[in-house]
């Protein structure tokens, strides 16, 4: 049968969040072997996100983990050097680490953000991945898309086209990969953190796990574009509604 896609999710409160949520929650209910890990970068669990996992019908586990003041972060920083989803990945990551057993419980990890936009062609090619799975992932890395780059005997990643640092040791977006769970559960020391360069977290999480001769292309040979790095506009509110949830 089909292996289980873990997909985290960080996610956290802003007036665009039940509908990002709703987006890919829905893309979600098309996937029949997905087990969602939602992680709120909250104190709490709040109610606007359970009530969309309950009305999902998706397997989900639902957690939270708030990300810290970033005292690693200099006053002088700009803003986008800030790490995002730091802390709701690792929770990810400790919860599958925590309740599934090695050569057990088959699976794939994938990174799925709340703004993104996913084709559901996607989840059966992260079906497919054997140790670490890569493909193009569109609007991304200062192009139209970025992608691995193939070379035409071997079918063998040999580098990325990237407008951004393509010299990165992994030039791939968090949604441009999957991670089989039996590396993931091995890999103890494997997870994200702040002392990692700006824009070098992939590629710092990836060189846990593989290199990039061993990096599996899927996506029909990475030729075809399933995920977009999509980001919502922040809508201008001037007054709000009192008791409706948006
Ligand atoms: N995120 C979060 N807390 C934050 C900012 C972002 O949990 O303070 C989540 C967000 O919901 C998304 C992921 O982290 O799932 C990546 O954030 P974002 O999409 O803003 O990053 P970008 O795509 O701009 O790199
Ligand atoms: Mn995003």
């Amino acid at each position: 049968g089909l292996p289980t896609i873990y997909a985290i999710t960080p996610t956290y409160y802003r007036h665009v969040q039940k509908a990002e949520l709703t987006r890919i929650s829905q893309t979600l209910a098309l996937v029949p072997n997905i087990h969602w890990v939602v992680v709120e970068d909250s104190e709490e669990k709040t109610d606007l996100v359970r009530r969309i996992l309950n009305d999902s019908n998706i397997i989900f586990t639902h957690l939270n983990a708030k990300t810290p003041p970033f005292e690693q972060l200099k006053d002088k920083d700009p803003r986008w050097k800030k790490h995002r989803g730091v802390e709701q990945r690792n929770a990810g990551l400790k919860w599958l680490r925590d309740h599934l057993k090695v050569n057990e419980d088959k699976g794939v990890v994938y990174f799925m953000d709340d703004d993104n936009t996913y084709s559901i062609k996607l989840f059966k090619e992260i079906s497919k991945v054997k140790r670490v799975g890569v493909w193009p992932v569109g609007l991304v890395g200062g192009l139209n898309a970025e992608l691995p780059i193939l070379d035409e005997k071997t079918g063998k990643v040999i580098g990325y086209k990237s407008g951004w640092k393509p010299d990165r040791p992994f030039a791939i977006d968090m949604a441009g990969f999957a991670i089989n769970l039996d590396l993931i559960l091995t890999k103890l020391q494997a997870n994200f953190s702040y002392k990692m360069e700006h824009g070098l977290q992939e590629s710092e999480f990836l060189s846990f796990f593989t290199t990039k001769e061993n990096l599996e292309p899927l996506a029909s040979n990475c030729t075809e574009v399933y995920v977009w790095h999509t980001r919502t506009e922040k809508p201008k509110i001037n007054g709000l509604i009192p008791d409706l949830e948006v």
